[in-house]
């Protein structure tokens, strides 16, 4: 049995397969017979060809036709008369294997393709590298693994799950996520929250001890993944899924209620989007509206930057089935990366050159996004917008600039675009913090990222599992930090939310609740489960349980609170 952290709550039984990533390579081979090489090399062409239409067919089932149509241009590649004839006559006349032979040829062109100054023909050179990989896989009886083409039930084992990664997930077989990395608010973590898929990270040598092919049982409410599990055990399993259904229809009947503590006192739970597939559990859960839209996955799942019009469009899906919507602008950098944009390599990249940052200073990618997004607000009741990293007063006057400039460019253009939009921030750095009631006069409302908050305010990694035992979100220190943020807000008349991970977890959304927070923003998954916690407790009860927690000196008298006051109170 392997331990983790808890990234997801629930209960899954699948077989594994496992992510390795390793770039495939074709050493020099002589081939022994030249028609059976030739005959090979089809064979695998075919094979992909075969996986290519089928992604092709999901991807315009479960996102749209726009982004199906990448594998168009990705079955033309394969189809390539060029390529084909290179590689046969390489394998003709230099008597090499199809393998080396094919990515010898392939090699070639994406060479080329890096070369040209065109953003359009260098992210082909990306186009073709797949394409390379998956025929490579075949050739080499090493096939490629597509978490969007399952046939049994899977638990995915990885060292890490990047967002491109779960971009065409298939949701009905994918059970549970298994990494090797990663803390509570490492991104893996929120996706499989927001999927509502059981999720166990930092299990340290998951990939050296678990085989594909074996059967996993993740018991992520104690952060356990037995390997093999025998007969009593899966027994249990059952029992404890079964369990689980029972109580989400217990929760159910809270889905079409607005959130009210027992004396009447409304507090909006919406909840965090971070992606278009995740829209479905944010109307199924009853979330009250988006108090974090992550706009990242619009530009990391796909190879280039995506055009004004395609953001307007997604921008526009959104907005069209839910409000109000907080959109945050792009939060590249830390632990995510766009392979187009090209970056030097930091040291220490979750202190160094993202979000905000970053899109200060590449100005046509922020343009465009503003420019979209002011389009696509247009008409819409309520949609705001969010700078993510503001650390100080410059930064939060130069990002509004830049919304006025993309405001005057669409003023010349003369395009239609939403005058009146609604502009904040994240506080999820402490020198924000601890300035609140400054920025706070020069926006309209803060969300506490406390994801980053929390790495940031103990200097401690939110990616390494080492050092998750300093996410410490009862921490009075931090719950005095986040006070500080309320109060501040709340002095220059602005609302204050919280849409870091702990906004979902029930003990700390009762004390944010007792702290006067007037949004929580969470994976749609807690929205229910938080909904009616509330509704048994009054106001003047959560504001006690908030100032004793505020007033302790320990984290352990804290915890002690919290679970005296759930026993009691719930
Ligand atoms: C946060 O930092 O709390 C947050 C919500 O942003 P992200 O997790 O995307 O960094
Ligand atoms: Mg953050």
């Amino acid at each position: 049995m392997l331990k983790g952290k808890i990234a997801s709550e629930g209960y899954a039984v699948g077989k594994a397969l496992c992510l390795y990533k390793e770039t495939l390579h074709a050493e020099k081979e002589a081939c022994d017979d030249v028609r059976t090489c030739i005959q090979a090399f089809h064979d695998a062409l075919d094979k992909s060809e075969d996986d290519l239409r089928n992604l092709r067919d999901k991807t315009a089932e479960t996102l749209d036709e726009d982004h199906a149509e990448i594998f168009d241009a990705h079955l033309e590649m394969l189809r390539d008369v060029e390529i084909k004839g290179q590689v046969e006559s390489m394998i003709e006349n230099d008597n090499v294997s199809a393998a080396y032979a094919y990515e010898r040829v392939t090699q070639q062109f994406i060479e080329m393709f890096q070369e040209m100054e065109d953003e359009y023909f260098r992210a082909r050179a990306t186009d073709i590298s797949d394409i390379q990989q998956r025929v490579l896989g075949y050739l080499l009886d090493k096939p490629i693994k597509d978490l969007s083409l399952l046939k049994e039930d899977t638990v995915v084992v990885a060292r890490d799950l990047t967002p491109s990664d779960t971009a065409g997930l298939d949701l009905d077989k994918v059970k549970g996520f298994v990494t090797e990395i990663g803390g509570r608010t490492s991104h893996t973590a929120i996706i499989a929250r927001a999927l509502g898929i059981p999720a166990i990270v930092g299990a340290t040598d998951a990939l050296k001890n678990i085989e594909d092919g074996q059967t996993l049982y993740l018991d992520a409410a104690q952060g356990e993944v037995h390997i093999d599990p025998d007969e009593a055990l899966l027994k249990k399993a059952q029992q404890k899924q079964a369990q689980e259904e029972k109580h989400k229809k217990e929760l159910k009947k809270f889905s079409d209620k607005t959130t009210k503590t027992k004396d009447g006192k409304a507090l909006p739970l919406f909840a965090n989007l971070g992606s278009l597939k995740e829209l479905v559990a944010v109307n199924e859960h009853g979330a009250e509206g988006v108090g974090l839209f992550r706009t990242e996955f619009l530009f990391m799942d796909t190879d280039k930057m995506p055009t004004r019009d395609e953001q307007v469009k997604a921008y526009q899906k959104v907005f069209e089935t839910i409000q109000p919507v907080i959109v945050r602008t792009l939060d590249i950098g830390g632990d995510k990366d766009l392979p187009y944009l090209k970056q030097d390599k930091e040291e220490n990249p979750f202190l160094g050159h993202r979000a905000i940052r970053l899109t200060l200073e590449q100005e046509d990618l922020f343009q465009t996004q503003l420019q979209a997004l002011l389009i696509a607000a247009k008409d819409q009741k309520d949609v705001r917008i969010m700078f993510p990293m503001i650390a100080t007063l410059e930064e939060l006057s130069k990002a509004k600039q830049a919304l006025a400039e993309a405001a005057d460019a669409l003023e010349s253009e003369g395009v239609d675009y939403q005058k009146n939009v609604q502009v904040g921030i994240m506080i999820e750095i402490p020198s924000a913090a601890l300035n609140a009631r400054a920025l706070a006069k020069r926006c309209d409302f803060f969300s506490i990222g406390t994801n980053d908050l929390i790495q940031y305010t103990f200097a401690a990694d939110r990616m390494n599992e080492k050092v998750a035992y300093l996410y410490r979100p009862y921490d009075p220190v931090l719950l005095r930090l986040i006070k500080t943020v309320i109060d501040g807000g709340h002095a220059e008349n602005i609302e204050v939310g919280v849409c870091g991970e702990i906004a979902g977890d029930l003990n700390a959304a009762l004390m944010l609740a007792g702290m006067g927070i007037d949004e929580l923003s969470m994976s749609p998954a807690n929205v229910l489960e938080i909904r009616r916690a509330l509704s048994k407790v009054s106001e003047k009860e959560l504001k006690a349980l908030a100032d004793e927690a505020l007033s302790s000196e320990d984290v352990g008298d804290v915890k002690r609170l919290l679970s005296d006051f759930r026993e009691n109170s719930l």
